[in-house]
């Protein structure tokens, strides 16, 4: 009798039927948790990271996302402000008690961001850069892998297994869109890839439906929809003035909509009975 073994076994349920949960300063993602992680694209300057941070503190939300090492398609698109840009948005961050996801994508600068971020994130066109996964494998901070767009679950999960196969068992995955022939939005969300991971691997997935649609009208249903698919948070970009962003704008939400998303996706997360990660709602909804 032959047994089709999988190729990946630190990330797989057979491994560790438990969910691994992963506490950053309080906000735990995984479990019957919800967690929210929003910001910019990119830091710009002072005024634009100081106001976005400020009005995610007033909604509750305690984990902030902002590229400062950007990797755009583009070589004279903006880069990112680099160290700079970190330093800006920790002094917003730490104003408000909020956590920091921010992207790196060399191992040179793992030190650099790991000096300001709590979460090191991986970029969809990094997934692949084994140097990269092997030096976070050596680190004690959580990483949060987004998949690669033309990456299978398989690959994915063994980009991850990677980081656990290295000692650090910190891994948040994110589905964050996939290539697919449809270009009327900027990547197809692979909901149906995400419920089917939560059943392969104990590690929390969250979702990018940011990246994952390229388009602001749809960050809302689709982070609905994200949730009901099984997904443990959501990373969303969001702008002071998405129109003068300096990279990924029109995906961008208004604070308005913001508003209305949290609005939302709180109601959405009493019916699923699921712990939502804001300061303003520190009750226990679950049953
Ligand atoms: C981002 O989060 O801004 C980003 C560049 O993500 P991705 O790697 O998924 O494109
Ligand atoms: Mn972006």
């Amino acid at each position: 009798m032959s047994v089709n073994r999988k190729p990946y076994q630190l990330v797989s349920r057979e491994w560790q039927p438990e969910d691994t949960i992963i506490d950053i300063g309080g906000t735990k993602i995984g479990g019957a948790n919800f967690a929210i992680i929003a910001g910019p694209c990119a830091i710009e300057n002072e005024q634009q990271v100081s106001t976005i941070c400020d009005f995610l503190a007033k909604c509750g939300v305690r984990m902030v996302r902002g590229g400062a090492f950007k990797p755009r398609s583009s070589p004279y698109a903006f880069q990112g402000l680099k160290e700079e840009g970190l330093v800006l948005l920790k002094q917003a961050a730490d104003k408000n008690q909020q956590k920091i996801v921010s992207e790196v994508m060399e191992v040179a600068t793992i030190p650099i961001v790991a000096k300001y971020a709590d979460v090191l994130q991986v970029g969809t066109r990094n997934m692949q850069n084994y140097p990269l996964l092997k030096a976070l494998g050596k680190i004690d901070k959580p990483v949060l892998l987004k998949r690669g767009m033309s990456s299978t679950i398989e690959e994915w999960l063994l980009a991850a297994e990677y980081i656990l196969s290295g000692g650090n068992k910190q891994v948040i995955l994110c589905e964050r869109g996939i290539r697919t022939f449809n270009n009327d939005t900027r990547n197809t969300l692979d909901l149906g890839s995400l419920a089917l991971v939560k059943t392969l691997t104990h590690l929390p997935v969250i979702a990018d439906p940011s990246q994952g649609t390229g388009v602001r009208d749809l960050v809302i249903p689709l982070s609905k929809a994200a949730m009901a698919a099984g997904s443990d948070g959501l990373i969303v970009e969001i702008h002071n003035h998405p129109e003068n962003a300096l990279s990924d704008g029109e995906q961008s939400l208004y604070f308005d909509q913001f508003k209305t998303l949290l609005e939302q996706i709180k109601a959405y997360a009493r019916l699923e009975h699921r712990n939502i990660q804001l300061s303003s709602n520190t009750e226990d909804i679950s049953v």
